[in-house]
Order: C-alpha cells, then sequence, then structure tokens
C-alpha cells in the first residue's frame, strides 16, 4: 500500500476489528479505552468486533485475570461479535489453543531460510548489550547465529543445546501508514533480528499476534501508542510470510495530569477499583471516548458531553481521533458520574446500585424493588457513586438505635418533643394508608407546624423516621417507607422519650 493511498483512506467499511488483551494482571482503564474504540469501530462501520485472548506467556496469564477481562466488557456493554465464549468462524480465539497454527508458521520461516535458530546464551547477549550501550550504540542482536551452516545447528541441537527463533529482518526502512498518526518510519537497522519465539510451541506475542490477525482477517489494527515501536516488527513478518498487513491505528497515550504516563502513582489503573468505587459503566464509557475524541460541534447547538453509548455511536467519527496525549482527569470522570446518575432511566439505575446495596444488607431485605427503586429515585441527586447510596440510605431499611437526646430541638423540653410526636402520631393514624403521599403529608402537618414551630415539629418527626441527624427530609422518607412502618417509628420515638423520663 502506498502513503498516498493511506493517506487518502478517510472512509471505513465493514471492519474486522480485535480487543487482543493478555490476562497477565486485572483489566485496565486503558485497555477499556482500546476496547471502546474498536468496538465503536465496529458498530459504526457495519463491521465485527472480535475478542482474542493472548495468553501465551505461561508463567503470567492467569484464568481469574481474563474472566475479569471479560466481565469488565460485559458490565461496560462492549459485547463482542466474535471470539472466546461467543464463538465463530475463525477460532479458537484463546492463543494457547491456537499453537499447531503458529507452530506451522514456525516451521514454514525456519525452512525458507527466513527465520533461525540462535543458541545465544543469556549472558553473552547481555555482554553484548552492554558491549553496544558503551559504544552508545542502540542495543540490539548482532546476528552472531545467523549465518550457522546446517552442521552447526545440526550438531547444537544433537548437544541440547537452548535456542530460541530469531526473524531475519532485512535491512531497510519500514513505513507504517498509521491512520491516526500518518507515515512513521523506522529503520530496521536499530530493531535487528528479535526473538519470535521461545521454541516451536512457545511463540512471542509479535509472531502469534500477526498469525491471529491475518487467520481472523482483520482489517484494522486499533490498539494503544505503546505498540507503535512493536509495529515493523510486525510489519516485517507480515511481508516474511507474503500477506497484506492490515490497516494500523494507535491512540493516543493516556496521561496523568503532568502530563506523564498514566501510572498507579495518580491513583487507580484497574477497572474493577472504578466500579467498586460506584461508578456507573455508562459514565466510564462516556469518560473514555474523551481520552481521544470529541463529537463535532454542530452550529447554533450547544455541546452535550453527557453521552449514552448509543449516542457516542451515532456521533462517532474515527477521522477525529486526536494524535496528542488525553489526559486523565478524575475530576472530569466525577462530573460525568453524577450527570448519569441523574438522568439515567430509574429501573437501569436500580439495577446498577443493587450490587452495591446487595453487599450492605443481603438479600432479604431488598426483595421489594419498588421500595429500593424509589430510595434511589430519592437520593440519585445527593450521591457522586453508587457506592455512596448504602450508607447514606441504610436508615430506610433498618431504623438505627439512636438516642432519645437526639430528638429534642434546641432549647425544648423533653415533654414537649414527646407531646408533640403524640399529636403526629394521632394525626397520622387516621390518615388513610393511600394518601401516605408527600404532598398530603405536608398539606396536613405544615399547617400545624407554623402554629407549634416548624423545628418543633418538624425536627424530632425527621429524627424518629431516620434516627439520625442528617437526613431526607421528614415527608419524603414517609411517603417510601408507608404509614405502617411510619407508626412504628414515631411509636419507637415515644417510648424512647418515656423511658428516658421515667428513668430520670
Ligand atoms: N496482547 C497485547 C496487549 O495486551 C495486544 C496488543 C495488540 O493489540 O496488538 O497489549
Amino acid at each position: 500500500m502506498s502513503a498516498k493511498t493511506t493517506n487518502l483512506i478517510k472512509e471505513i467499511k465493514n471492519p474486522r476489528v480485535r480487543m487482543a488483551p493478555s490476562p497477565t494482571g486485572y483489566f485496565h482503564i486503558g485497555s477499556a479505552r482500546t476496547a471502546l474504540f474498536n468496538y465503536l469501530v465496529a458498530k459504526k462501520y457495519n463491521g465485527k468486533f472480535i475478542l482474542r485472548i493472548e495468553d501465551t506467556d505461561k508463567e503470567r496469564s492467569k484464568p481469574e485475570y481474563e474472566a475479569d477481562i471479560l466481565d469488565s466488557l460485559k458490565w461496560l456493554g462492549l459485547l463482542w461479535d466474535e471470539g472466546v465464549e461467543v464463538g465463530g468462524s475463525y477460532g479458537p480465539y484463546r492463543q494457547s489453543e491456537r499453537l499447531d497454527v503458529y507452530e506451522k508458521y514456525l516451521r514454514e520461516l525456519v525452512e525458507k531460510g527466513l527465520a533461525y535458530y540462535c543458541f545465544c546464551s543469556p549472558e553473552e547477549l547481555e555482554a553484548k548489550k552492554e558491549e553496544m550501550m558503551s559504544r552508545g550504540e542502540v542495543p540490539r542482536y548482532d546476528g552472531h547465529c545467523r549465518n550457522l551452516t546446517e552442521e552447526e545447528v545440526k550438531k547444537k541441537m544433537n548437544d541440547k543445546n537452548p535456542f530460541v527463533i530469531r526473524l531475519k529482518m532485512p535491512e531497510k526502512i519500514i513505513t507504517v501508514f498509521d491512520l491516526i498518526r500518518g507515515k512513521v518510519d523506522f529503520d530496521t537497522k536499530l530493531i535487528g533480528d528479535f526473538i519470535i519465539a521461545k521454541d516451536f510451541r512457545s511463540p512471542l506475542y509479535n509472531f502469534s499476534v500477526v498469525i491471529d490477525d491475518h487467520e481472523m482477517q482483520i482489517t484494522h489494527v486499533i490498539r494503544g501508542e505503546e505498540h507503535l515501536s512493536n509495529t515493523p516488527k510486525q510489519i516485517a513478518l507480515y511481508e516474511a510470510l507474503n500477506w497484506t498487513p492490515p490497516i494500523f491505528a494507535h491512540l493516543p497515550l493516556i496521561l496523568n495530569p503532568d502530563r506523564s504516563k498514566m501510572s498507579k502513582r495518580f491513583g487507580d489503573v484497574a477497572l474493577k477499583d472504578f466500579r467498586k468505587k460506584g461508578y456507573l459503566p455508562e459514565a466510564i464509557v462516556n469518560f473514555l471516548v474523551y481520552l481521544g475524541w470529541h463529537p463535532k460541534e454542530k452550529a447554533g447547538e450547544p455541546i452535550n458531553e453527557i453521552l449514552t453509548l448509543n449516542e457516542i455511536i451515532e456521533q462517532f467519527d474515527f477521522f477525529r481521533i486526536q494524535k496528542g496525549g488525553a489526559v486523565f482527569n478524575i475530576e472530569k470522570l466525577n462530573w460525568i458520574n453524577t450527570e448519569h446518575i441523574k438522568t439515567m432511566p430509574i429501573d437501569e439505575l436500580t439495577s446498577h446500585a443493587m450490587p452495591y446495596l446487595k453487599e450492605k444488607f443481603g438479600d432479604a431485605l431488598l426483595n421489594d424493588i419498588e421500595f429500593v427503586k424509589k430510595i434511589v429515585e430519592l437520593h440519585r441527586t445527593r450521591i457522586k457513586t453508587l457506592a455512596e447510596l448504602p450508607e447514606m440510605t441504610s436508615y430506610f431499611f433498618v431504623l438505627p438505635d439512636y438516642d432519645a437526646e437526639l430528638l429534642r430541638w434546641q432549647d425544648m423540653s423533653e415533654e414537649e418533643v414527646k407531646n408533640n410526636l403524640d399529636f403526629i402520631y394521632n394525626l397520622l393514624s387516621d390518615l388513610d394508608n393511600q394518601l401516605f403521599t408527600r404532598q398530603q403529608l405536608e398539606a396536613i402537618i405544615l399547617p400545624e407546624a407554623e402554629k407549634r414551630g416548624r423545628g418543633k415539629i418538624l425536627w424530632p418527626l425527621r429524627v424518629a423516621l431516620s434516627g439520625q441527624k442528617n437526613s431526607a427530609g421528614p415527608f419524603e422518607i414517609m411517603e417510601i417507607i408507608g404509614k405502617n412502618e411510619t407508626l412504628k417509628r414515631l411509636a419507637t420515638a415515644i417510648k424512647k422519650l418515656k423511658e428516658n423520663q421515667n428513668n430520670a
């Protein structure tokens, strides 16, 4: 493909894109962004999104990390069309199950003389590396085993000398035509003959990724900028195998607020930690898309930064992805999260809130879903994350124990508090349960509160209902917990006051 044609590509049609994570750690927030952009390209341009697990590193790959990847993608709503779990025509989609495929191509490259066995020991390699660095050169393999004769190789093999397999890198300039970054040249002299496999059953990343992207007919490789330096190696492999490379696109780096490369030092990087903290998946997706992209402004229309995944797909245009690094601003995520919490349909918001509530209250208290929904609705404008919800709403589920003293407003006497609560108790016991709405309750209680003093009625009432100093307002609480529970809580308060008086 010439530079000219690539630079002219302004269209993507029926792409086959993939996310190819290595299960060597918990799913990273940066990987979530890569997954999102691949997903968007598939959805926007009528293509397929493929999930391949790159688990050739046997020591570092763990099933729990793979489970975390799948779970995270599902939680974000980035469902794949082909890949592990769902299957497809190009499987298996887990690299550890594809060793025969890699072996076939490794043998082909060695037989054709395009790759070779290298018997250099780690110590020898280290010494050569240091020597090169002391001369101020970029360290790379010096090609020592490139021209071993067949006999020499045979002898070393018979002697059971350990080996690796290296690609014979042709000396030339390899140009990457990157859909985001444009043309990037690499001098292969600075790369050298790199290792493609430790043995025929142990391929390394740069090799297996090329085999799979080709075999799975991937059209666009979209990944983080940290992989740009791998791309010339991969192109060299496509050339050795006589295959056309896919189109490459490297997403901008994600930066810390000080513009250094994103790291743990500045906070969480594992997606599961954001989930634990109570961010909505919709908010994370919305936040991530701005790490490298933003929608086109429409003349005369205010920009609405708060977007659902479907709205993002609608507005997405791959060619608006920026080159420059994108700063990870946690304040912005917090803001986006509160906005999604405010606007998400209540059924959805409640189901997102459920795991956090369940963790604190267990299943039994959450049986009445309508009750839970009302609580969530009342608090959605008061929380920044869903993780704040259990603490803030616990008194709806279980009335906490509290001191009778808390019921007293300013310099009221206990007697007066008790009388006021008695008065409200009687007022409400005659009220039909159907009329236990906020408006009705206000209409009945507020005029009395004006007469007796607002604080003197409303403070004891609110504390009797919530058992705490700070809570939602009394009318809102009564509407949600209903008549029976309201009267029960008032009776508890009155009893507390009586006991206090008796003990005095
Ligand atoms: N397994 C690689 C990673 O997790 C995939 C990189 C790529 O997309 O080529 O970084």
